[in-house]
């Protein structure tokens, strides 16, 4: 037998892939699966537990390549997620005032999306990890629990493939719903790897930090990902872009950073040292560094545009701008008139967590 590629779908009314940013009260989903998260699934349906996987499957699994089909990429929801009924909460009309209620978090999530994921390495494992995933030893789900899949994760049939890409285009596109009609075109996300025509990653790639080294505690490597596309014929059949991303238009720029790029990394410990790795609100050791505006983000970004913050501070401003709905300008905390709410997010936000710390203690099955 010679297969070495298998093929996952991975479709649901919910799915959300979370990235290491995704810790606490915010919880963010990558465009596409994971391979932690894709990993992680393996592990569940093989049923090795996540303090077992390191020794012996994370190695062998994070050397599988995988590449992503983006058949309907979904619509990005937040949900309305309260912990902790009960607290005391701080409101608008006074100072001191408070009154009994939760505290909200954000849970972003994929709605109604559909990925095909291949999966290639060795055939010994891949035929193991086919026999996982048709008598999986434990639920498997979506990224988060409370996303349940909606038709069983096997594609069939596996098979032998030279690359990623053309095991991605051997499946036509199917409508998901009825009444779904085809796009032109859709973007595959593939594991990049140095070959000897093409020794560095080209210029466009991305890096995910999404390789687990353990799962206990989460801990992950960079990996390349390059996006090509596949262009899509009236009946659903699949066929290999001639010229992938020629006929793309750039898009206006992204209020984000590119927080893998080196310049900015150069930028970024620049300005922890400039601030002597203190966070600049609290004098607490800084981990993060705030973008007060994304204008010049992807390495160009000047010191003053940035600030050094602790993780705490960090996320009671990220917390803050994600009710405001801001640009490209986000908050200054050093500016006086963040200075209140910044405190009273902190607050909440260590009520929050140790709240957390004890639900996990109580009911270890019911956290991710
Ligand atoms: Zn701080």
């Amino acid at each position: 037998m010679n297969t070495n590629t298998l093929f996952l779908r991975l479709e649901g009314p919910l799915q959300a892939w979370g990235d290491q940013e995704s810790k606490f009260v915010i919880r963010r989903t990558a465009e596409a699966p994971t391979k932690s998260g894709v990993i992680g699934m393996l592990c569940a349906a093989l049923g090795v537990s996540r303090s077992e996987a390191a020794a012996e499957w994370l190695p062998k699994l994070s050397d599988l390549r995988m590449g992503v089909r983006e058949d309907v990429p979904g619509v990005r929801w937040w949900d309305y997620h309260t912990v902790g009924a009960g607290m005391e909460m701080r409101i608008a009309e006074g100072e001191g005032k408070t009154k009994p209620g939760a505290m909200l978090t954000r849970r972003e999530y994929l709605c109604d999306a559909s990925f095909l994921v291949a999966l290639q390495g060795e055939p010994t494992l891949i035929a193991d990890l086919e026999a996982a995933i048709k008598a999986p030893k434990w639920t498997l789900y979506l990224g988060r629990k409370c996303c349940p899949p909606s038709r069983p994760l096997l594609e069939h049939p596996s098979g032998f493939f030279a690359d990623l890409l053309s095991a991605l285009a051997s499946f036509p596109w199917r409508p998901r719903l009825k009444g779904d009609q085809p796009p032109q075109a859709m973007d595959c996300l593939l594991d990049w790897e140095p070959t000897s025509t093409q020794p560095e990653a080209p210029d466009d790639a991305l890096v995910w930090y999404d390789v687990p080294l353990t799962f206990e505690p989460p801990a992950h490597r960079p990996r390349f990902v390059i996006r090509k596309e596949l262009s899509i014929g009236p009946d659903g059949e699949v066929k290999i872009a001639d010229k992938p991303a020629q006929n793309h238009t750039p898009g206006p720029p992204r209020p984000r950073a590119n927080y893998g790029n080196t310049e900015y990394k150069k930028r970024r410990l620049e300005r922890l040292e400039h601030d002597h790795h203190l966070c600049i609100f609290c004098k607490s050791y800084a981990t993060t560094v705030q973008h007060v505006t994304y204008r010049h983000a992807g390495g160009e970004e000047r010191l003053d545009e940035l600030r050094s913050l602790c993780r705490l501070c960090h996320d009671a401003v990220t917390m803050i701008e994600y009710g405001l709905g801001m640009g490209l300008d986000r908050i200054n905390p050093e500016e006086q008139r963040w200075r209140e709410q910044i405190i009273n997010k902190r607050v909440e936000i260590t009520k929050f967590r140790s709240l957390e710390t004890r639900r996990r203690r109580l009911q270890p099955e019911e956290v991710e």
